[in-house]
């Protein structure tokens, strides 16, 4: 079905990101591949990729952006990226915009501008989102990393888990308990404070071992008695959670629409497959049983990709729901899921092969229903926004 959500600026945005991604991501000689047995992309790709017009679209141009703020740009990102069989969120591109932006756009006051702004643009600053703890993941309200005031300074102690970009990043965006919070208004307590590469007690822990995205660095990070100067506080005080609850559903709408990329992927290295491949002196594909599976998976995408189309405009008009955001990221990526094994099913014994995008692709899916909010605390979001 034909796509009416974009315009020619975002099809010259589309091929020339293309052409990066085959020139200084995949390369002649597999430097993505070489990435993923490392497990972290090198700091430069994001220096290219600044260099090249693809990290902080929407910071204003003051600030050494492009001065777009078009959620449409951030898409063909993430479906060139899976197109090319190199995960969206593996590449860490996709968190730096999409979902650690936002929160310096909106909160930075005038001075953290100037200080920030420039660095994520060119990508000599890279960005993390540190909610999740070792004991707390869904229940962001009951997180217990503290960020005690001290005068001038923030007294931090406390540790994170799973932080994408966790090796690389320069600025942690992290969530921290600033107040008691009583049991009635536990929200309140929270705030956003960016912790910087360098200062005192301010640990990274081990880059830890994935089933997928092998390209992204995952990382505890630890905070023992981390001085930070109040001027590292984001927005207001006790404000934390909000800004959180806020800026989900873009964080959300970005998992879906890479979700459905990958679905579209795996179906066409499936489609180009069962083509060629035969069984009992006919083309797989010509089985009716593999006809069927590609007309579902194919319907199913189809209609996936129309919701989360329908949601980038919605965001882009400010009106993308908590909910629909929810349902994006739960329905979409459970499709991922499906087309993924049962494409993989119809490779056959190289499905099973890493040498394969498909094997790569199906490891890489799992975790997309877990991270963002796990998709059962989506479906939360949506039965409490039914009355529910
Ligand atoms: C590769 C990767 C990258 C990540 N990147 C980041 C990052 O950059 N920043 C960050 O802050 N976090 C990140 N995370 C963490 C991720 O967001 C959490 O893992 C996720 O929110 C789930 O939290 P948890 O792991 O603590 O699971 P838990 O909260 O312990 O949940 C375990 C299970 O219980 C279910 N459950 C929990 N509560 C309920 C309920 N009320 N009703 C029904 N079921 C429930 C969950 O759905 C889940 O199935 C990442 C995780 C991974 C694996």
């Amino acid at each position: 079905m034909r796509r009416s959500l974009f315009e020619d600026v975002h099809e010259d945005f589309r091929a020339s990101f293309r052409t990066f991604l085959e020139r200084e991501v995949i390369g002649e000689e597999g430097r993505y591949g070489e990435w993923e047995r490392r497990g972290i992309i090198p700091r430069e790709v994001f220096a290219l990729a600044g260099r090249g017009g693809f990290l902080g679209m929407a910071v204003p141009d003051a600030y050494g952006g492009a001065g777009a703020e078009d959620f449409r740009l951030n898409l063909v990102i993430g479906e060139e990226s899976q197109h090319a069989g190199v995960g969206s969120f593996s590449l860490g591109i996709t968190l730096h915009n999409d979902i650690c932006l936002p929160y310096f756009l909106r909160y930075c006051d005038e001075p953290q501008r100037r200080r920030w702004l420039p660095g994520i643009a060119s990508g000599e600053l890279i960005t993390a989102l540190a909610m999740t703890e070792p004991g707390i993941g869904s229940d962001l309200a009951a997180i217990a990393t503290s960020a005690r005031r001290e005068g001038d300074h923030y007294l931090v102690n406390g540790a994170k888990t799973f932080i994408t970009n966790g090796i690389n990043a320069d600025l942690v965006i992290v969530a921290v308990k600033t107040g008691a919070g009583g049991h009635q208004d536990r929200h309140r307590g929270i705030s956003l404070l960016v912790l910087e590469r360098g200062m005192d007690g301010f640990e990274r822990g081990r880059n830890l071992e994935k089933i997928g995205q092998h390209a992204q660095d995952t990382a505890e990070l630890s905070f023992t008695d981390v001085r930070v100067p109040v001027e590292n506080l984001l927005g207001g005080e006790g404000e934390g959670f909000l800004y959180l609850v806020s800026n989900l559903p873009q964080e959300r709408l970005s998992i879906a629409a890479s979700a459905v990329a990958a679905a579209e992927a795996a179906l066409a290295w499936t489609l180009e497959y069962v083509r060629e491949r035969k069984a009992f002196g006919q083309a797989i594909g010509s089985f009716q049983a593999s006809r069927f599976t590609l007309a579902e998976l194919h319907g199913e995408t189809q209609i996936a990709r129309a919701f989360v189309d329908r949601c980038a405009q919605a965001l882009n008009d400010a009106e993308l729901t908590p909910e629909d955001a929810a349902t994006a990221k739960w329905w979409c990526t459970d499709l991922q899921g499906r087309v993924v094994d049962r494409c993989l099913q119809l490779f056959g014994g190289y499905g099973y092969m890493l040498e394969y995008p498909i094997a790569r692709a199906f490891a890489d899916a799992r975790v997309t229903r877990i991270y963002g909010g796990a998709n059962e605390i989506m479906k939360e979001i949506v039965g409490r926004s039914m009355g529910l």
